[in-house]
């Protein structure tokens, strides 16, 4: 065993991204001693600096509190981690155009660790991978420094379930799934979680069935977005307000659970949703299972943009107006609400439609880097709402961030009869009456 009952172990966690970060943070947060490792030497400098690029609530602080205590040491020296008792890998695992991994970061920090793993260390993989990475890739390259899986260290996948925007909420109350190469490494990687989160902890017979929870999660939110997506157009063509429909179809107990149909939108973005059906379509495909669903949901979501943008651009047509001629305000660049990710952004296709319809896009969004922004939209971004919104003939919310929650659209300097788009299904029947009493109009995917 790895790992004792009343030792609190020492932890290392490689790769300080998103998910990386949002851990180093939570675990010194309990007074653990936390050793963070990435290759990138001017994040580590940046987060050493008090400067965290990830627009998490609660993040930073978080960071900067285990950085100036000493709990938390943020390097790119590999060797730090034989300190570890154990070793969190969360490491990037883009996918390709056909679906397949890029294994590119995996299998560097699997080669690094190699090198520095000790007997007695706990390996737990935290990357989303296709079901038999942690048995057929990450075990092997671990074991090249000489150490034998199960005799030497312990492995376990424990996938990563939380959301962008609730990430630091969510870590610190979802159950986690353990799912070890071999009894010791589960019952050790559930003894960590329970201490280091005092989380609930499901364990699961191996890493193929935690690997392929992770995905089915995914999969599963995807393709129902997909559905409340198409359920949106539906209702649409019959002027049925879809929230009214799902609310009423979400009472229904059914199987082991109630029906729980999600909210239509803009789209689907982020780094996870977007790859993560593709994994599962991919390693079906390579056991000779062909899957359909996962290409249909990413299919609908993909398309949500375009159709979002024509909602605008047929009411302005309506309104008898040009939309060569209309100025659209999008409120709101990040892939969703209070996280400042731009990561597969279903925004980008909503201003490139709009765009391509000739309408003049501005964009505001106070979560989102500006660079970053102008990068990608190649706007530059407004700094205030006022500025984004002067004379607008739509303002379009596409990302309800904490900061547009209450935004004064009785105060706000838009041209006569400025539409108002909805983009994530978020204002109730009294917000839409009152911006229509205010001289609005709402338009609202599916409403
Ligand atoms: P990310 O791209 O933000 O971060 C990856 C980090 O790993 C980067 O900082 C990079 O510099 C570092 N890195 C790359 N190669 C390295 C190496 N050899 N050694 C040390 N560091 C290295 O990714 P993320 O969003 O944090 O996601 C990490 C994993 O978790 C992915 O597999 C992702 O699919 C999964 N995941 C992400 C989320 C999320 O909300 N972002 C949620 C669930 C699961």
């Amino acid at each position: 065993r790895c790992l004792q009952e009343n030792k609190r172990p020492k932890v290392a966690v490689i790769g300080l991204g998103y998910v990386g970060s949002c851990y180093a943070a939570v675990i010194a947060e309990r007074g653990w001693d936390v050793t963070g490792v990435d290759t990138n030497a001017q994040l580590i400098e940046e987060l050493t600096e008090g400067h965290c690029r990830y627009q998490e609530d609660g993040l930073a602080p978080l960071l900067q509190a285990g950085i100036v205590d000493g709990r938390l040491r943020l390097t790119t020296d590999y060797s730090q981690i034989q300190a570890a008792d154990v070793v969190l890998l969360a490491v990037g695992t883009p996918i390709r155009s056909d679906g397949s991994v890029v294994e590119t970061q995996l299998a560097q920090a699997c080669g690094e660790l190699s090198r520095h793993l000790r007997a007695g260390q706990l390996v737990l993989v935290k990357s989303t991978v296709p079901p038999g990475t942690t048995r057929d890739f990450v075990r092997p390259l671990l074991e090249r420094g000489g150490l034998v899986c199960g005799a030497d260290f312990g492995l376990a996948f424990t996938p990563e379930r939380f959301a962008e925007g609730t990430a630091l909420r969510e870590l610190r109350s979802l159950p986690i799934v353990v799912g070890g190469m071999d009894a010791d490494s589960t019952q050790d990687a559930a003894l960590f979680w329970r201490q280091a989160l005092g989380v609930e902890v499901i364990k699961v017979d191996s890493p193929e069935a935690a690997e392929i929870i992770k995905l089915a999660d995914n999969w599963w939110i995807d393709l129902n977005i997909a559905l409340a997506n198409e359920l949106a157009k539906f209702c649409a063509a019959f002027d049925v307000d879809v929230l009214d429909v799902i609310g009423a179809a979400n009472t229904i107990s059914k199987g082991n659970g109630k029906v729980n149909i999600l909210l239509p939108s803009v789209g689907v973005g982020g780094s996870c949703l977007v790859k993560d059906p593709w994994m599962v379509w991919r390693s079906a495909r390579e056991r000779g299972v062909e899957l359909f669903t996962p290409a249909i949901g990413r299919k609908v979501n993909l398309g949500m943009p375009e159709h979002t943008a024509q909602l605008i651009i047929d009411a302005l047509a309506r309104q008898g107006k040009d939309p060569a001629r209309c100025t659209v305000a999008v409120l709101g660049a990040a892939f969703k609400n209070n996280t400042g990710d731009l990561r597969a952004t279903p925004v980008e296709g909503v201003v490139t439609a709009l765009e391509k319809a000739g309408a003049t896009v501005r964009l505001h969004d106070p979560l989102v880097d500006p660079f970053q922004a102008e990068a990608l939209f190649g706007i530059t971004p407004a700094e205030t709402l006022e500025e984004a919104v002067h004379g607008a003939d739509c303002v379009a919310v596409m990302a309800l961030h904490e900061e547009f929650a209450s935004i004064d659209f009785a105060a706000l300097p838009v041209a006569d009869s400025c539409l108002v788009l909805d983009g994530r299904a978020y204002y109730s029947k009294e917000k839409i009456a009152e911006l229509r009493r205010l001289g609005y109009a709402y338009l609202g995917v599916g409403r």
